[in-house]
């Protein structure tokens, strides 16, 4: 009888591993691959370094072509798995025509939820709730993170699939966090991590990281590529030149003052006006992305639409006060993210948006997008969108007011820039073109030949970026730092 009920148990135990729902399979094979479940769970600290490059979403000259990109060294990921803390340190290198530092330190971390940010001088501060579950979740883009988090017997392992050639699990962790996990049908090993994460311009959007290139490392097989897209863009690409396991990565714990601030909110808006010439006002405020309203005989023309949702809508808000006029129009100088962020809500407003023909495939993708991860104003309150291309020039006139609008043109960063000269008052509104607080005006002379060949008399200039100036203080600083290819 005795003898007869250990059979039974072990029979049991036995058909149970055999018979392992095909989802724990797929996270048990990647397990053993990677070196065993005992050795993954064992793992105290992580160490990735390497160099690489990160591309600059949404920043291009034209919305197809390549991005440009920042070359990332001296990168540094620790990561402290015990404590759940991390931290990130890289020197990035502006690749590209750079209007401000080219060489730029960055050092972030995550200490459990607080997530932080330490400047160059040295002083540390908090970020949102948001980073800080963005960066949890980015965690977890990594062969051993994700499996050790697959492993936690309170994560749960569901929907087996197969994709291509790869075995694929989504992976919900302990903390609720969704991940989509891939692994090579015949190696085993994790060859890409991907999950949803909620992009201001882009909305709902899959971040993915790939893995490729493993070495034998600490008992443990670890890649030596990674590479992420954010939809169909590149984000980050790493070659590792060391992975180190379990070496002593001290005290990655957020500074007491950090940790003991609160999450900081959305930074409140302000929304300042300036009349610079009748009917025509200069809104300023917070940040440094300007708009500027003019005034025709029945409606108000708004020019950009800048950062995001929270900047336009208080802008298109206080545009709507200066006039009993309606405000009917907005022109988006250029596709950058930080211009055309205000697209959808500007769209949600009923304007119609002025802008240069080669945006609009890429005008009508971003208000198509589904935004339910946040639901912005547009997924809230739907609207077609309305657009108006501009092709080499459009005069905008009645008996009020006259804005000229032209297409910047063979500029070597701006493909879709569309500025504006109002003629009576001689003055020059423009978004990427000059800025009076940059470092360099690499493309400066290119924008004064523009000004010449459009044969415009300008006497002063009203910015989306930087302060008001005349138009020869203007030149004087365009002479004054002229800038320099970075790669020379
Ligand atoms: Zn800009």
């Amino acid at each position: 009888m005795k003898n007869g009920l250990s059979i039974v148990v072990v029979a049991a135990l036995v058909t149970g591993c055999a018979q392992a729902p095909p989802e724990t399979q797929v996270v048990r094979d990647a397990a053993e691959a990677l070196g065993g479940a005992a050795r993954i769970q064992a793992v105290r600290t992580l160490t990735v370094e390497g160099e690489g490059t990160a591309p600059n979403v949404g920043q291009n000259r034209l919305p197809d072509d390549e991005l440009p990109i920042w070359k990332v060294t001296d990168y540094q990921r620790q990561i402290d798995l015990a404590n759940n803390r991390a931290r990130v340190k890289q020197v990035r290198t502006a690749q590209f025509l750079f209007a401000g530092d080219n060489v730029q330190r960055q050092d972030v971390g995550l200490d459990d939820e607080v997530a932080f940010g330490v400047a160059p001088d040295g002083r540390a501060a908090r970020a949102g709730e948001q980073v800080a579950r963005d960066r949890r979740v980015e965690l977890l883009h990594h062969p051993l993170t994700i499996l050790r988090a697959s492993l936690d017997p309170a994560a749960k392992v569901a929907n087996p699939r197969q994709d291509g050639t790869a075995q694929v699990v989504d992976v919900t962790t302990p903390q609720g966090d969704m991940l989509t996990l891939a692994v090579d049908g015949s190696t085993k090993l994790p060859v890409r991590v991907s999950s949803l994460a909620y992009h201001p311009n882009m909305g709902d959007v899959t971040i993915a990281t790939s893995f490729a290139d493993y070495e034998e490392t600490g008992g443990l097989r670890l890649p030596k590529r990674l590479s992420t897209t954010i939809e169909q863009y590149p984000q980050f690409d790493l070659q590792v030149t060391r992975n180190t396991v379990d070496a002593d990565v001290g005290d990655l714990s957020a500074p007491a003052d950090v940790k003991a601030s609160p999450a900081p909110g959305p930074p409140t808006v302000q929304v300042t006006v300036e009349p610079v010439g009748k009917g025509i006002w200069w809104l300023a405020g917070s940040g440094n992305h300007r708009s500027i309203v003019f005034e025709f005989d029945d409606h108000l023309l708004l020019f950009e639409v800048p950062v995001n949702e929270a900047r336009t809508k208080a802008v298109i808000d206080r545009a709507r006060t200066l006039s009993s006029k309606p405000l009917t129009h907005a022109v988006v100088s250029h596709h950058h993210f930080d211009h055309s962020g205000g697209l959808r809500v500007a769209a949600a407003e009923g304007l119609t948006l002025i802008t240069h023909r080669s945006n609009e495939a890429f005008f009508k993708n971003l208000v198509a997008r589904k935004h339910s991860i946040v639901q912005d104003a547009l997924a809230r309150n739907p609207q077609p969108l309305k657009l108006d291309l501009v092709d080499d020039e459009r005069v905008l006139k009645d008996a009020s007011m006259e804005v000229r609008l032209y297409h910047l043109l063979d500029n070597p960063r701006e493909g879709t820039n569309l500025y504006a000269y109002v003629p009576r008052d001689r003055i020059l509104v423009q978004a990427d073109l000059y800025d009076s607080n940059w470092l360099y005006h690499h493309w400066g002379e290119n924008v004064l030949d523009n000004v010449e060949r459009r044969k415009l008399r300008v006497d002063r200039h009203v910015p989306v970026h930087g302060a008001i100036q005349s138009f020869a203080d203007m030149v004087k600083t365009i002479k004054a730092k002229p800038g320099a290819s970075p790669t020379s």
